[in-house]
């Protein structure tokens, strides 16, 4: 703790120069830190000034509606420069974070059913909040289910279903597909990492009720903002009555600066940020997946080599790798029956990671941010290498 400058968690002393070798990495959270010196780049261009009378109002004067008609087309212009959604023919809807959406959606869809909905994730390991929210809030007639494969067994169940599909997945990076379908199913998207930062993007998303996040897509996690991208009529005015209800629309302030930043990140064709954000994550992937090629003690998720349209090219395997390519989170297997509690292993190692158990999945597995700021990621490799290094000498 140095009062004046606020230093790096290892790091000390009036200038911050100080390296405290016992400290921990701490890849526990997906705060997306890892676009900062991106804005940096670009601090001028992408900074908001708000003069104190300016958009004061509850409403955007020209359409006295909730929503930016600017920032929607900028986000329709978005999706069309990433190549990873379609929006023609769907509505927007603005929401205060994917959070707030993913619950909005939830909500218009149990209100279709007047009896039993059971809400499933996809499959496991999956995102805690659609069980957290569904569980918390309540929902009239709603019960969350665990995952899809609980239902598909169960040919009993005769009641509604809504599957959260997360795609890319949180934590292991797949693009996952529904399991379930049929007329009584419906299906909410988390595209939340559905960016070429993260993921290769094989065709353009065309599912009817999609949601995503300004926090993955620039990194500004903390002015809160999402959109949903919605086919039906009747999920739309029922998603928009739940936004008016929890807090009259979306921050002005907010939508003006998304718009702020969107503007960037169109700049150019839009190649500046993309290109920026996939060539961080291709390398620090390539360091965490050599890492753990040397190693018989723990094993890291395979991420498929798969066609990407957004950089018109296939993501070669890389000749030292096997398979190199890029994702939000390393998944990581502790596989001796011994190292019962995976998270607890690394923890000991002085990696902070989180529990499988915080994905339904046991205790098998741990996650590590690769989202984090540079400093962060050194650390983790730094830590891993120690760690790694040990089997060689105990062997
Ligand atoms: N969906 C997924 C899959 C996530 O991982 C996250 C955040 N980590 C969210 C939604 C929520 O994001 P936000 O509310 O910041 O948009």
């Amino acid at each position: 703790g140095n009062p004046i400058c606020e230093c790096y968690s290892c790091y000390g002393g009036i200038d911050c120069s100080l390296f405290s070798s016992n400290c921990s990495a701490n890849v526990e959270s997906g705060d997306p830190l890892f676009l900062e010196p991106f804005w940096m780049q670009n601090a001028d261009s992408s900074a908001v000034v708000v003069a104190g009378w300016h958009r004061m109002s509850y409403v955007f004067p020209n359409n006295q509606s909730f929503i930016s008609k600017e920032l929607e087309k900028s986000i329709r212009k978005i999706h069309a420069i990433a190549k990873n959604a379609i929006t023609y023919g769907k509505y927007i809807i603005f929401g205060t974070g994917s959070t707030q959406l993913l619950h909005a959606a939830g909500h218009a869809l149990y209100m279709d059913n007047n009896y039993s909905t059971k809400v499933v994730a996809n499959k496991i390991p999956y995102y805690s909040l659609y069980k957290l929210q569904t569980e918390y809030f309540q929902t009239r007639h709603c019960e969350f289910g665990g995952d899809s494969s609980m239902l598909k067994n169960n040919s009993d169940f005769a009641g509604n279903v809504i599957e959260f599909v997360t795609s890319p997945n949180n934590p292991d990076g797949s693009l996952d597909s529904p399991v379930l379908n049929g007329p009584n199913v419906k299906h909410i998207y988390d595209h939340a990492y559905y960016w070429s930062h993260y993921t290769a993007i094989p065709a353009p998303a065309d599912e009817d009720l999609m949601i995503f996040s300004m926090s993955k897509l620039t990194g500004h996690a903390g002015s809160r903002f999402g959109w949903a991208i919605v086919k039906d009529v009747n999920v739309y005015t029922r998603m928009m009555e739940f936004i008016d209800l929890a807090e009259m629309g979306t921050s002005k302030d907010v939508q003006l600066r998304a718009l702020t930043l969107l503007k960037v990140v169109a700049q150019g064709g839009g190649k500046q940020l993309f290109n920026f954000a996939q060539q961080i994550l291709t390398d620090r992937w390539k360091k965490v997946s050599h890492i753990f090629s040397l190693t018989k003690r723990f094993s890291l998720q395979t991420i498929p080599t798969q066609y990407c349209t957004f950089f018109e090219r296939t993501r070669e395997p890389s000749p030292e790798i096997g398979v190199a390519l890029m994702a939000t989170y390393a998944w990581v297997k502790c596989k001796r029956t011994e190292d019962k509690n995976c998270q607890e292993v690394f923890r000991v190692a002085k990696i902070i990671g989180r529990s499988s158990r915080a994905f339904y999945a046991g205790d098998c597995y741990v996650r590590f941010s690769l989202v984090m700021d540079q400093q962060d990621f050194d650390m983790l490799i730094h830590r891993l290498k120690e760690l790694i290094s040990q089997e060689y000498e105990a062997s």
